[in-house]
Order: C-alpha cells, then structure tokens, then sequence
C-alpha cells in the first residue's frame, strides 16, 4: 500500500485546491520557511483521523480551515482526501485504490468519507491501523516527535513497536472486550 495522491482545498494555507501526486520512490518537499511544508503532513495526520487541534499546531479544530489573507478572504471549510494505493491488498478493502476524505465546516458540522461513501472515523482508524499510516503510528514523524521518542519510557517506546509489528489492534479488542 502506498500514498498515490494528495488533495487538499481550504485546508491551513491551501485556499486554492491543490494535487500533489507522489512518485515511486522518495518525494520531497522543498520550500522557504512558513511556504506551507508541515502543512502537508498535517493535512495527512488530520484525513486519517487527528483529533488534537494542538498536535496540528493550532489552538482549536478550526484553525485548519484557511484564516484569509491579505488578498483573499477566509474560506468556510476544509477538505483533505488522501488517495492509496491497495493493488497489493495491504487494506482491508476488496479495492485497488482508496480514497479517504475528511471535511470540516467552520458552524463545527464534519465528515469522514471512505471511497466517497459517509463513514465513521472510526472505520479509518480501523483500516490503517497496523498498517504503519494510522494518525498514531510511526510512519509520519514531526518536527519534535525524535526528540520525544528518544526521551519517551520504555513503555511508551515499546507501543511504538507494537505498532510497527502489528499488535496493538488486537491489544486494543481485548481492552475493549475487558471493559464490555
Ligand atoms: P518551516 O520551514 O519553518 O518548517 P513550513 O514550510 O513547514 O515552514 P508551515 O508550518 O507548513 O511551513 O506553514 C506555515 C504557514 O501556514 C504560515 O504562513 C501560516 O500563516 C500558514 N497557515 C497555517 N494555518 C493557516 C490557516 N488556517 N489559514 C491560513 N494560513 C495558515
Ligand atoms: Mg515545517
């Protein structure tokens, strides 16, 4: 499985809707400071689910919608939908590709959207969980998050692990089925 496409409209500085389509192989975003970089990767963490306004670098949820600028005025949503690959069948999902959409409107109403269909957000994290994407896992690493790794418990580092080998899903049914 892996990122095919990117697309994003009203999302942080992306006021026009913008395409970025990854190549096989290693892409890299290049750009002054403040050009919107990490507003790439946000827009990655916040389609498969972030709940945390402050991990997205902003005081509260709407802050991802674009604020306006000099020339132009505030927008009234944001939209990010991430395009995956599947060929491989790594997801879940008797489809070779996935789309997962996530809308937000600045009145607080939202969407999870899964191959265009309403879902929950919880039909996401199920889907990329273990997968190595989730919002969780250890696929995208902030600014930041090397130094917290490094200085994290043994315990909190070891969830880390779980994640990357696979197990924290079924960790996560037996908390559940405990607590019934
Ligand atoms: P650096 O090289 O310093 O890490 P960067 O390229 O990663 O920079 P980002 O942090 O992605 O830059 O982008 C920051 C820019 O995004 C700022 O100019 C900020 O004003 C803009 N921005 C963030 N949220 C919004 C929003 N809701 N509306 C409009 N612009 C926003
Ligand atoms: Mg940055």
């Amino acid at each position: 499985m892996f990122l095919k496409r990117l697309e994003v409209i009203g999302f942080k500085s992306f006021a026009d809707r913008v395409g970025i389509d990854f190549v096989p192989g290693v892409t890299a975003v290049v750009g002054p400071n403040g050009s919107g970089k990490s507003n790439v990767t946000d827009a990655i963490r916040w389609v498969l689910g972030e709940q945390s306004a402050k991990s997205l670098r902003g005081a509260k949820m709407e802050d991802v919608i674009f604020a306006g600028s000099d020339s132009r005025k505030a927008l009234n949503f944001a939209e990010v939908t991430l395009i995956l690959d599947n060929t491989d069948g790594k997801a879940p999902l008797d489809y070779s590709e996935i789309s997962v959409t996530r809308r937000v409107f600045r009145s607080g109403e939202s969407a999870y959207l899964l191959n265009k269909q309403p879902c929950r957000l919880k039909d996401i994290t199920d889907l990329f969980m273990d997968s190595g994407l989730g919002k969780e896992a250890f696929s995208i690493i902030s600014q930041g998050r090397v130094d917290e790794i490094l200085n994290s418990k043994a315990d909190e580092r070891r969830s880390i692990f779980e994640e990357a080998a696979g197990v924290l899903k079924y960790k996560q049914r037996k908390r559940k089925a405990e607590f019934k």
